[in-house]
């Protein structure tokens, strides 16, 4: 076997015990006699497993009972118009935090189907805001962990304002008070599973909003959009993804065998920890994000002599460091530690970083 450190930014790397349970459903699933993927969506075999998946998530990070939850196809890309389509009448507004490339695209699907505005702006993407002011819509939407720069925030925003929150890349990686939110969206592939399944977890409120703006839109929210349609269908109006929710389900009762959001979080410290303390050491690394908005599931940084970074990566690779390169809008370096990154590979991170320091600076 040769597995190597994977610091992939997504599709995202998976424990080895993950995949040898999805591997071994493959040819035959429990008493089926058929593999998971060959099986009935309607058949109770599936209905446990979606089941088992909505009530671990709902145990893993403490949904409210009177919340719902959805496993839909589509990505976030598809959120970042289905949400305000649910939720906003065509006069009303969101107002969304621009802290990256998504809530970019975020609010521009947005402004398709409503009035949408940006709240607030920073070009350099090296900070997230420590306030919000005060503001005349909706709901506020921001993005908790901006994958491409590496910044997050670090709490919650405080707001009286409906708070929505794409949480694609570090869902499930610390505790969070879910009930501070009435919708949390996140694709899979980052700290869930494989690609393919987005999950959704909405407030009494939103799904209110859906069948009133189902009601008041002319001809209605189209069906695969629609947000109170696919809770009364438990996700499944069509055919959904049933392997990526057989994954899910796994990657869910992984994290719960880990010790759960407290577990998560202490280790993605920890991981980060031993990153940014390379990065801090020397003039030689230019780590992108302000100190007090760093990610802890994406590090981004330079190094001060640029065309250094080539040879980085590619001797990276080389020590079965795999996937280290910035994303292609920006450049640089970003190491992505989610939750299936292991504390071992992080070191490993480290050791090479420094020993290219001390050989090239
Ligand atoms: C990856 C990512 C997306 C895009 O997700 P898709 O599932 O590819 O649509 C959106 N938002 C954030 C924060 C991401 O990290």
């Amino acid at each position: 076997m040769s597995r190597s450190h994977n610091f992939s930014a997504g599709p995202a790397t998976l424990p080895l015990q993950v995949i040898e349970e999805l591997q071994a459903a493959l040819p035959e699933f429990k008493s089926c006699q058929a593999g998971i993927m060959e099986i009935s969506h309607r058949s109770p075999d599936f209905d446990a497993v979606i089941n088992s998946a909505k009530e671990r998530f709902r145990r893993l990070i403490n949904i409210p009972q009177d919340y719902e939850v959805l496993f839909l196809q589509g990505g976030a890309s598809l959120q970042f118009y289905m949400l305000p389509l649910n939720i906003l009448s065509p006069s009303e507004k969101g107002a969304y935090i621009m802290t990256g490339t998504w809530s970019t695209k975020a609010l521009k699907e947005a402004k398709r189907c409503s009035e949408s505005f940006a709240l607030w702006e920073d070009s350099s993407h090296k900070n997230v805001p420590k306030t919000i002011s005060k503001t005349n819509s909706t709901y506020i939407h921001y993005t908790s962990n901006n994958t491409i720069y590496g910044t997050q925030f670090l709490d919650t925003p405080q707001t009286d304002s409906h708070l929505v929150v794409d949480m694609s890349s570090d869902i499930c990686s610390r505790p969070v008070d879910v009930s501070d939110f009435d919708i949390i969206y996140a694709g899979a592939q980052k700290n869930l599973g494989p690609s393919g399944v987005t999950t959704i977890i909405l407030s009494p409120w939103a799904i209110e909003q859906s069948r009133k703006n189902d009601k008041e839109r002319a001809g209605g929210i189209p069906s695969m959009l629609n947000y109170a349609l696919m809770v009364s269908k438990n996700s499944m109006f069509n055919t959904p993804n049933t392997f990526g929710i057989f994954a899910l389900e796994r990657m869910l009762a992984w994290m719960e065998a880990e010790g759960g959001m407290e577990s998560m979080e202490q280790k993605n410290k920890e991981k980060a920890r031993l990153i940014y303390q390379e990065l801090d050491s020397s003039e030689f690394w230019v780590p992108h994000a302000s100190v007090d908005s760093r990610s802890l599931m994406n590090i981004t940084w330079r190094i001060h002599d640029t065309q250094l970074e080539s040879i980085f990566l590619e001797r990276a690779t080389k020590e079965g460091l795999l996937a280290l390169k910035g994303h292609r809008s920006v450049g640089g370096i970003r190491a992505s530690l989610y939750n299936s990154c292991s504390l071992e590979s992080a070191q490993k991170l480290s050791e090479f970083m420094k020993e290219f320091r001390l050989q090239n600076q």
